[in-house]
């Protein structure tokens, strides 16, 4: 398989900085090869969040989805390694943490469809623009 150097952004959503499962799945970024190149806690305001799932505003969740994901704080991280969009999706599950794999991060950590634990960038332009919503190129260690 090819490899290459990528970026990508995870969140650990409110749901789980609530529940106290940050270390958890801090600790699983880097037992799979994931290096942390930034990290914020935010609480995002409704705005932000609107703004980050912009793709998503005509989907019927999207009200309640923004609400959740500017109700308390999260850990917004740039994570850097080989293949790091997919090898990240792959260590997060299925949005619906019932169809999720055993051991990934919803699976282990998800409430619900919508509190989910964990947000991946999903290509590597939606990484690009994530990290760039965020993050300023001089955050980047
Ligand atoms: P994310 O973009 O957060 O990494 P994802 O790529 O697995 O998740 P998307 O389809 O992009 O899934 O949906 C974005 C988020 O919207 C989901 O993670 C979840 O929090 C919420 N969501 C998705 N589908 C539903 C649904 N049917 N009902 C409620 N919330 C949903
Ligand atoms: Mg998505």
């Amino acid at each position: 398989m090819e490899t290459a150097l990528e970026r990508t952004l995870t969140i650990i959503k409110p749901d789980a900085v609530r529940a106290g499962h940050v270390g958890d799945v801090v600790k699983m970024f880097e037992a799979n090869g994931l290096r942390i190149a930034a990290a914020r806690m935010a609480t995002l305001t409704r705005r932000e969040a609107e703004g980050f799932y912009a793709v998503h505003r005509t989907k019927p969740f999207f009200e309640s989805l923004t609400a959740f994901m500017s109700s308390g704080p999260a850990l917004v991280m740039v994570l850097e390694g080989e293949n790091a969009i997919a090898r990240l999706r792959k260590l997060m599950g299925a949005t619906d943490p019932a169809k999720a794999a055993p051991g990934t991060v919803r699976k282990l950590y998800a409430q619900s469809i919508e509190r989910n634990a964990i947000h991946g960038s999903d290509a590597p332009e939606t990484a690009a623009f994530e990290i760039a919503y965020f993050f300023a190129g001089i955050d980047l260690v």
